[in-house]
């Protein structure tokens, strides 16, 4: 877990993982949440844990009580395997969980949220407790926050739905009033210099918050009046960052509640920048598609693979409801493949398509995170498109929801 993950990829296991645990319901009360946020110690968790364990052989039914204690024992065993819990704090699901038939099966889920886990909870229930992770999904990335009028400024980040205001800066702009025996003329000189000394600290406190902060989409800048048109105008941040404003938003404040203000005002806009992206990458795919020879495009799962093996493949489209399994599987007679099943088509029976032999699965993963192991290894960048847009659900529609913009045309 500790290798650093694109933030499209960590969005994509998050929003996986919760669909995975959402709607689980156990038999009796023995599925077990627990969230433990990053200030916590593993071994007080474990003594949690292990207190819990004790206390569980009271329960009347024997068999919930058998599932919750190896649930116990299944949660003890991955805690085991942090040294620290990682940043954002860690939430286990686990239990016996239903399958076709009299069937059970035990399930551990761990998710790494991409937000704060606050609190340290530990729930036993019919039901997995995913209520602290809700509000994360309606995400997205994190987006630099400005506000700056000729007094203050406040800089701070907006991640999901959660704002932190990282540094509060006052300005030694004199108000516009003027003392006496000053001339009007070095009054204004005066109150020009002291604005261009304020706007250089903020932007040098800009950068150090923001510049290289791979997660950092944009930058969205507020305040009263003119003065945050004036601070971009001039170009006092940093050239990185000024490419990454997002656009200005009128608040009334610039401390922290300027902040929320902020977000608040800039809320439709970034909704529909989002789309706007997403729109733009289909479009130019349709753009390639319609050329005579097919531009720089490649569909559907196939020829997609083989233009990604062959490092060819500039940017990977992928719908978010893909919703498949990439398998290897092998026969009896030494047949071995992989392929692409629906979820869940993975539980079936299959037979090897050379001889009918029943097949055996070798391996078995989310279609979507294969996909970003592969376009990794040939530094090409994915996007994951929702179906919120109409090109969205016509990349899921007419491409079987994969697609890609190609840096050459392959054969
Ligand atoms: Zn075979």
């Amino acid at each position: 877990m500790t290798e650093t993950v694109s933030p499209e990829k960590a969005r994509y296991d998050f929003k996986k993982g919760m669909q995975d645990i959402v709607d689980v319901r156990g038999h009796g009360t023995e599925l077990i949440s627990l969230y433990v946020p990053e200030q916590r110690q593993i071994s007080d968790v474990m003594a949690y844990l292990r207190d819990e364990y004790s206390q569980s052989s009271n329960i009347k039914s024997k068999s919930t009580m058998k599932n919750v204690q190896s649930a116990i024992d299944s949660i003890m065993a991955r805690l085991r395997t942090f040294k620290t819990v990682p940043p954002n704090g860690v939430a286990i699901f686990c239990g016996e969980v239903p399958r076709a038939g009299d069937q059970t099966k035990m399930v551990q889920h761990v998710l790494f949220p991409p937000e704060p886990i606050t609190t340290f909870m530990y729930r036993c229930d019919s039901q997995f407790y995913t209520e602290p992770l809700k509000g994360m999904l309606l995400d997205k990335r994190a987006y630099g926050l400005i506000v700056i009028d000729r007094q203050e400024a406040t800089i701070g980040i907006m991640s999901g739905s959660t704002i932190t205001p990282l540094k509060n800066i006052d300005s030694l702009v004199p108000r516009k009033h003027r003392q006496g025996g000053q001339s009007a003329q070095r009054f204004e000189r005066l109150i020009e210099l002291a604005a261009h000394e304020f706007f250089k600290k903020v932007a040098d406190s800009a950068t150090d918050a923001f510049l290289d902060k791979e997660e950092i989409e944009g930058i969205l800048v507020g305040g009263p009046g003119y003065t945050k048109e004036q601070f971009l105008k001039e170009n006092y941040l940093h050239h990185e960052l000024q490419k990454l404003v997002s656009g200005t938003f009128d608040t009334c404040y610039t401390d922290e509640y300027g902040l929320k203000e902020l977000v608040e005002n800039a809320k439709d806009a970034l909704r529909d920048m989002d789309l706007t992206k997403e729109k733009e990458l289909i479009q130019r795919l349709f753009s390639e598609i319609r050329k005579q020879d097919g531009g720089l495009s490649a569909y559907g799962e196939d020829s997609v693979r083989y233009a990604l093996e062959m490092g060819a493949v500039d940017t990977l489209l992928l719908s978010e409801g893909l919703d498949s399994r990439r398998l290897s599987v092998q026969c009896n007679n030494g047949h071995r493949y992989d392929l692409t099943v629906r979820e869940g088509e993975d539980e079936e029976r299959m037979e090897c398509g050379e001889c009918g032999a029943v097949l055996e699965i070798t391996y078995n993963e989310d279609l979507v995170d294969n996909f970003f192991e592969r376009a990794d290894a040939f530094n090409t960048s994915v996007e994951l498109i929702s179906s919120d847009s109409e090109e969205g659900q016509m990349l899921m529609k007419a491409f079987g929801g994969i697609a890609a913009i190609l840096r050459y045309r392959v054969e």
